[in-house]
């Protein structure tokens, strides 16, 4: 058993942040904005933990040809403040690289340079951040029966701590998806770990890759393992007729404004989901359309001139995985005939989605003080905080995990910037409020004045 170190018993920051991916890493921003404009008067105490041993945004995918999906204006800042010095074109500006960037005439760079400037921007926060921190767990810590504020457990390389906080944020993203069934193994991967694994195939001259999956990071696995395995046969294998092009037009990407939040939070849920069912497609299952000529193209010439390594076994699923110490053997069976196919190959490359996971998993006895809905689903208020009975005075505020409140926008980086502006907002309004109304009821003499 690790050894718990108290820490500093006294102190109660005003925010613990869990995860320091994009959407914490921009949280951390609009603090330190805050704290400089407003300066010691209201600035305002956070903490974040990244289990991580440093900075990473997906590495596992990090394909040097991959772009974002996103326009660069959408970044951890600018369209909650334009004038800011960690937005993308400032750190353009810090590599030497603006005038070159415009030249390219190209809204959505490479996700090799968007990491870059994810880590620069997390750079300049990292005074408020500790990496190799994992938290395991939330308590609430009651006092004549209210909740002001919540023990949080992390586990680092010296063991256990706690830190104390009165709100949280949780932005611990996505977890990856695989079908019912499979586990992954040595030659069974999930697409996340493509790049850490893919270096010992090196020298080893594989002959077959299977790649399961219809949506843009499955696209890009297939096209990235037949252009790096010059000699191997790359067979992908999916349900649909074909690959789908991703919906970017311009009135359908209106769903990922700020103002298609407040329009879907405010939504009957039948209008909800009729507009996830309309808009599913600029998102989900779908690939850039540039990459399905790319690989139509390749796929086309091979059959012209007779070497035919790209195979597209579609309108099938994958029915059965074994792994043997050398080999993998998937079967794939039709979704017309039901015939079966064997499939022999070095590896199989589930590129099967990401999910969210349970945003309320952490918080142990917290949770159960956490409302939730008739589907059994957190409920979630506009300011991206869960609602909790009235004992628990502390803030829990989510970053992901309320696509069915907030809409597409709750996983991805589209509106990353204006929601931390509405979470802080949420925190400084919320906690001067309650400062008010304590001064007011200690003046009163009837309140008991914690906080
Ligand atoms: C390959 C790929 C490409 C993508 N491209 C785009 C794109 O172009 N545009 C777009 O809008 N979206 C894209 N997305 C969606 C993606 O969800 C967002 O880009 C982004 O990662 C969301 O940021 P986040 O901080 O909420 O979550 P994440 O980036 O997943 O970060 C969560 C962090 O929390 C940490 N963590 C988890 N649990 C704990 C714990 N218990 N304790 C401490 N730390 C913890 C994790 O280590 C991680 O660093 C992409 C996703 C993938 C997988």
């Amino acid at each position: 058993m690790s050894q718990v170190h108290p820490g500093d018993t006294t102190l109660v920051h005003d925010l613990i942040g869990i995860g320091f991916g994009p959407s914490n890493v921009a949280m951390a921003i609009a603090i330190r904005e805050h704290n400089a404009r407003a300066g010691g008067q209201e600035a305002f105490d956070a903490r974040f933990f990244e289990q991580q041993p440093r900075f990473g945004w997906h590495r596992g995918m990090l394909i040097d040809d991959a772009t974002m999906q996103v326009s660069f204006l959408k970044d951890l800042v600018t369209l909650r403040n334009p004038a800011s010095e960690y937005s993308f074109l400032c750190y353009l500006q810090s590599k030497g690289r603006l005038i070159d960037f415009i030249n390219h005439k190209n809204l959505f760079p490479l996700r090799v340079e968007f990491h870059d400037y994810f880590e620069w921007a997390a750079a300049k926060v990292d005074d408020l951040v500790s990496y190799g921190h994992e938290v395991v767990g939330v308590a609430p810590v009651a006092r004549d029966g209210a909740v002001d504020h919540l023990e949080v457990t992390v586990r680092s390389g010296e063991g256990l701590e706690i830190h104390r906080a009165r709100n949280l944020v949780i932005g611990t993203g996505l977890r990856p998806l695989v079908p019912d069934g499979v586990e992954r193994g040595e030659r069974v991967w999930h697409n996340s770990e493509l790049l850490s694994r893919v270096d010992a195939l090196e020298g080893t001259s594989p002959s077959r890759f299977i790649v399961v999956g219809a949506g843009q990071s499955a696209a890009e696995n297939v096209a990235y393992l037949h252009r790096r395995f010059p000699r191997a046969e790359v067979c992908a294998v999916f349900a649909r007729y074909g690959y789908s092009p991703a919906d970017d037009s311009a009135f359908a990407n209106r769903i990922f404004d700020p103002a298609a939040v407040d329009e879907y939070f405010t939504a009957p849920g039948s209008v909800k989901r009729r507009l996830m069912d309309y808009h599913g497609n600029t998102n989900y299952s779908v690939v850039d359309i540039d990459l399905i000529d790319d690989l139509y193209r390749q796929m086309y010439r091979e059959k012209v001139l007779g070497t035919e390594r790209l195979r597209f076994l579609n309108v099938s699923r994958l029915s059965e995985v074994k792994e043997t110490p050398d080999r993998v053997r998937a079967t794939v069976t039709s979704l017309v005939t039901g015939e079966e196919t064997a499939l022999d190959a070095d590896v199989l490359v589930l590129a099967t989605g990401y999910g969210p996971a349970d945003p309320l998993g952490l918080l142990g006895e917290a949770a159960d003080r956490c409302l939730r809905d008739d589907e059994g689903r957190v409920r979630v208020e506009r300011d991206y905080r869960v609602a909790t009975d009235p004992a628990l005075r502390c803030g829990i505020y989510l970053q992901g995990g309320t696509e069915h409140t907030h809409g597409i926008t709750s996983s991805l980086l589209s509106n990353t910037a204006v929601r931390v502006g509405e979470i802080l907002e949420s925190l400084l309004d919320r906690g001067l409020k309650s400062a008010s109304d304590e001064a007011r009821t200690v003046a009163d003499g009837t309140g008991t004045g914690a906080r």
